[in-house]
């Protein structure tokens, strides 16, 4: 199948890094785009982000081969209700949602009839909005596609070869798997930094100039991830719900291990536990899915 139009739906940072890959890798490809916000579409115009950007969504997706909604995954519904009118008959029907399940399923229901086929491209940053995009922000990083049983062969191997051609390496995974795996790798570690920054904020015996002034000590690490978009992660974690919360038990039953290790001081039960962690640390560096250089890479 090939695809000689591809249609975004949301022009925030994912939407708009696709729209750049594209233009970037897929000359040849014809982008049109939508945004809710009539703000959002003007920088996208100024930006140059697509060839054509639509004012409505019907009409942002007709002709398209491929389309994709990029909206928090709370919206995903709404956003394909208004689309449905302009979707043409064989058209590829994806997302980039951070959860699978729930979203291939609001799809399904709001889109009966089409060929609907989720995905999630694990890459992003903290920042959100059409100018925070860039095109090679799937290059290297790995793009999960969770299609049902019955999803056309056809269909998963043009959604596959698109996202390769943006540079992605491509998974296909049942989207619950996919939702417990990111929930360990994503979810967790974002409701982790959404508290500690929530709590040093709040500690009296400490001040908010402390915090800030003594954060290169770990601290400035977390506030990177809790700087992540508000209302994406509102929806992900009101999505993923039931991954979330299993996981989230395990880390209680993980930290209060650690926790009495430190009240009875067991050095070789830290020591050990920090040993292990600092392997996995080194793991993602020899995959390539980190920069080796110190402190992230940060220049001093
Ligand atoms: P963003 O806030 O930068 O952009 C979302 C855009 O969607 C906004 O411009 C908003 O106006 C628009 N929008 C909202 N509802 C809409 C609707 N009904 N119709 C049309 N446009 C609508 O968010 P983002 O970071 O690009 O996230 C988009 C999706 O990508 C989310 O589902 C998120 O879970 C997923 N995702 C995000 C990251 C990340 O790191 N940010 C990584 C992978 C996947």
């Amino acid at each position: 199948m090939a695809i000689a139009r591809v249609a975004i739906v949301g022009l925030g940072l994912i939407g708009s890094s696709i729209a750049r890959a594209v233009k970037d890798r897929l000359p040849q490809v014809a982008v049109t785009g939508y945004d809710a916000s009539a703000d959002v579409r003007d920088v996208a115009r100024a930006l140059g982000l697509c060839d054509t950007v639509a004012d409505d969504p019907v009409a942002a997706v007709a002709e398209a081969d491929l389309v994709i909604f990029a909206v928090p995954v709370g919206g995903m519904a709404d956003a394909a209700r208004a689309a449905a009118a302009g979707l043409r008959g064989g058209v590829i029907v994806s997302d980039v949602g951070s959860s699978k399940a729930g979203v291939g399923a609001a799809l399904r229901a709001a889109l009966p009839g089409h060929v609907v086929i989720p995905a999630h491209p694990v890459a992003g940053t903290e920042n959100s909005g059409p100018a925070a995009g860039f095109a090679s922000l799937f290059d290297g990083r790995w793009c999960i596609v969770t299609p049902d049983a019955d999803a056309p062969a056809a269909a998963v191997a043009a959604l596959t070869g698109f996202w390769e051609a943006l540079g992605a390496k491509v998974d296909v995974m049942d989207a619950a798997h996919h939702d417990m795996v990111l929930a360990v790798t994503s979810h967790l570690p974002h409701l982790i930094a959404y508290t500690i920054v929530g709590t040093a904020s709040e500690l009296e015996e400490v001040t908010e100039s402390e915090v800030i002034k003594y954060s290169a000590g770990g601290f400035r690490d977390f506030t990177r991830i809790a700087a992540s978009d508000p209302v994406m992660w509102r929806d992900v974690f009101l999505a993923n719900k039931d991954a979330v919360l299993a996981t989230l038990q395990r880390f209680n039953e993980d930290l209060t291990v650690l926790q009495q290790a430190i009240r009875r001081g067991d050095a070789a039960k830290l020591e050990d536990w920090f040993t292990r962690t600092r392997a996995i640390r080194r793991s993602i560096i020899a995959e390539g899915q980190d920069d080796p250089a110190p402190d992230f890479g940060r220049r001093h």
